[in-house]
């Protein structure tokens, strides 16, 4: 999203400073301008789309900080991938909190 607002700045401060003239339907302008920003919101839905499924699928037992699968080593007060502090149960309740797992 971010990079997409930078992307779409610099083009815009290019453009404006190029000395081009517009060409082309005047209505097609607006949605060329934002392109750059609609495709950022859609990739951003993606990845919290992808994210909530793999949350879900692995029933919030994966690490909150590296999305390393936590069901594998029940017993571990840490992630091994990471060290991030918490098990699969503290896993689990950070995702609950996000809104992500339910129950
Ligand atoms: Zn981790």
């Amino acid at each position: 999203m971010a990079a997409a607002i930078i992307i779409e700045s610099l083009a815009a401060y290019w453009w404006i400073n190029s000395g081009r003239a517009i060409t082309g339907p005047s209505w097609l302008m607006p949605p060329l301008f934002f392109l750059p920003i609609y495709i950022g919101i859609a990739w951003f839905s993606i990845s919290m789309h992808r994210l909530k499924r793999r949350v879900r699928a692995a029933d919030g037992c994966l690490c909150p900080n590296c999305l390393y699968d936590l069901a594998a080593c029940p017993d571990v007060d840490k992630c091994p991938e990471c060290a991030f502090a918490g098990g699969p149960n503290e896993a689990r309740e950070s995702w609950r909190a996000a809104g992500l797992v339910k129950r």
